[in-house]
């Protein structure tokens, strides 16, 4: 069986489509068609870290606060090593992304009552190679080595999948994607085979959590207004109570037109009465933010060479938890003058359009499966590193990955090298004046070494005697094969395909055994580098 997956920052979801042609959410033990992507490490009785996830480690947090991994995917993506130690025991984003997916297929397994051997997972659009390996990783450590993740899509294509195959939306749309901890805007043109995105701008610190902080400062006034003590001088386990209030009355919100938080601390209780406008007066400048976004992503050179405008889009697809709130659906109506879509559902919407990809590598009958073709954009500007540790950029942020685009020729700065390595990055940035390639390790931006080729054996040559061309291609998986081809002293022709720094198949296989020491894989450390050659030298 095959499954979709949205794993999400704040709430992860799953969907299987079935021999019906139907698209079934696939709930949890509780019923529920999300999941809390929160884990709650329990006391270390010595039998290895006993984990919660979920809802109950929800209700957990309140009581222990400290003891939870929360937003763990907001770092998966990032080349900082970010670690949570609880009890002594590390923690990576990866880990948390292998616990929470091993829960879900439990879950998933417990439903379908059979068993789960692949899935489609999404990611937001504009991760990097890091964390979609980092993702499928994850899959792998969480069920096993041979566990295949058959495509890591991104989220706003799930969600447009999913509007295409369940209610025919066809033109040009606009998911609009506010959900715990991010919001992005991506437009695309659908048609009943094909998703073609456009381009899309979000941003990766704005969702749900950040409204709940707006409203939890609106209440804390009010405390204080009543003389009553401030929140952030009591306890944690009272402010962690209240935090918890406060998102609960945030979403009553969205069907109640006022709401009550009840606070008690050093024996006096408050009633703290707040209305839906007073919350949309605390929110809407975050709201705000989103439609700036929006106002860019209509500007971006590839929106205006296409010559879309607001106006032309025909369908707003509201994707994420915090589209409930009312004023969010005013505001994308005034925006755009259309009535968002609420048909299917905001929570689920992304892990149905996984499913209904995974269906493809089913073994449901192949005129059963929906076969909706996706052209994306790339999230991240792809190169090659030259002689002078410059970033020659191949294949642009923000553009269609190519169906193959060489570059070069390349040649040997030196003479007679062992080996000659040709490494390729990745920088989130668009634009064609990257600049030098900067290590920094506090940058969680700085351009990622994601892969690279090396010539070996190499033999007698002189200084710029090799001519090298360097072709990538974009694979139907997602994946790029890069490919260099040395044809004036070698003839040969080396590739690899490029799928961010992640484990081997035995390292997984060794950490599901409990091998702790091993996380990554090496680089090739010495760098020889290639340098760009004229056509006519
Ligand atoms: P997601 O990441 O899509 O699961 O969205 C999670 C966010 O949606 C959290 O911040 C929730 O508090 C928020 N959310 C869920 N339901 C509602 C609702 N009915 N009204 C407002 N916000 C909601």
């Amino acid at each position: 069986m095959k499954i979709g997956i949205d794993l999400g920052t704040t709430n992860s979801a799953m969907a299987v489509f079935t021999e019906d042609g139907e698209v079934e959410i696939l709930e949890n033990e509780t019923g529920d068609p999300t999941t809390p992507s929160l884990i709650f490490v329990e006391e270390n009785n010595g039998d290895g870290d006993q984990l919660t996830i979920g809802k109950n480690a929800i209700r957990k947090r309140r009581v222990n606060p400290d003891r939870v991994l929360s937003r763990t995917k907001q770092y998966i993506d990032s080349n900082q090593e970010k670690t949570w130690k609880i009890d002594g025991n590390e923690h990576t984003p990866r880990d948390a992304a292998s616990y929470i997916l091993g829960h879900l297929f439990d879950q998933a397994e417990k439903r379908l009552e059979e068993e789960v051997t692949g899935a489609v997972i999404t990611v937001p659009y504009d991760f990097g190679a890091t964390g979609r390996r980092a993702t499928e990783d994850a899959a792998k450590l969480a069920w096993g080595e041979d566990f295949e993740v058959h495509q890591v899509i991104n989220e706003p294509t799930a969600a447009s999948l999913a509007y295409v195959h369940q209610m025919g939306t066809t033109g040009t749309v606009l998911v609009y994607d506010l959900g715990g901890g991010t919001f992005d805007a991506t437009l695309a043109k659908a048609s009943p085979s094909l998703i073609q995105v456009i381009s899309t701008e979000g941003n990766r610190k704005l969702g749900g959590e950040d409204l709940d902080d707006e409203l939890y400062e609106h209440v804390r006034q009010k405390i204080i207004d009543e003389g009553l003590t401030d929140p952030e001088d009591v306890n944690a386990h009272t402010r962690a109570s209240l935090r918890e209030d406060v998102t609960e009355a945030k979403e009553r919100l969205s069907d109640l037109k006022s709401e009550t938080i009840v606070f008690e601390a050093d024996g006096d209780v408050a009633e703290i009465k707040i209305s839906r406008s007073e919350f949309e007066a605390a929110i809407t400048e975050k709201i705000d933010t989103t439609f700036d976004k929006i106002e860019t992503l209509f500007e971006k050179d590839t929106v205006v060479e296409a010559g879309i405008t607001p106006g032309d889009v025909d369908h707003v697809l509201l994707v994420g938890g915090s589209t409930r709130i009312p004023l969010v659906q005013d505001r994308v109506k005034d925006f755009f003058d259309v009535d968002p879509k609420l048909s299917v559902n905001a929570d689920t919407a992304i892990a149905e359009g996984a499913a209904i990809k995974a269906a493809e590598y089913s073994d449901l009958e192949p005129e059963n499966v929906p076969r909706i073709g996706v052209g994306d954009v790339l999230s991240h500007s792809i190169g090659l590193e030259d002689n002078e540790r410059k970033f020659n950029l191949f294949l642009e942020a923000d553009t269609g990955v190519p169906e193959d685009e060489t570059m070069g020729p390349y040649t040997n700065p030196q003479a007679n090298p062992k080996h000659l390595e040709i490494p390729v990055w990745e920088k989130a940035e668009d634009g064609q004046d990257l600049g030098d390639i900067n290590e920094d390790p506090d940058d969680s931006d700085a351009p990622e070494r994601i892969g690279g080729l090396t010539f070996e054996d190499i033999g007698d040559v002189e200084a710029g005697e090799m001519r090298i061309d360097v072709t990538f291609e974009a694979k139907p998986d997602g994946t790029l094969k890069v490919s260099a081809e040395e044809t004036e002293v070698l003839n040969r022709t080396i590739e690899t395909t490029i799928e961010g720094l992640g484990l081997s198949k035995e390292e997984i296989k060794e950490r599901r055994e409990g091998d702790e020491d091993r996380t990554g894989v090496d680089l090739v450390d010495e760098f020889s580098g290639i340098s760009e050659q004229d056509e006519d030298d």
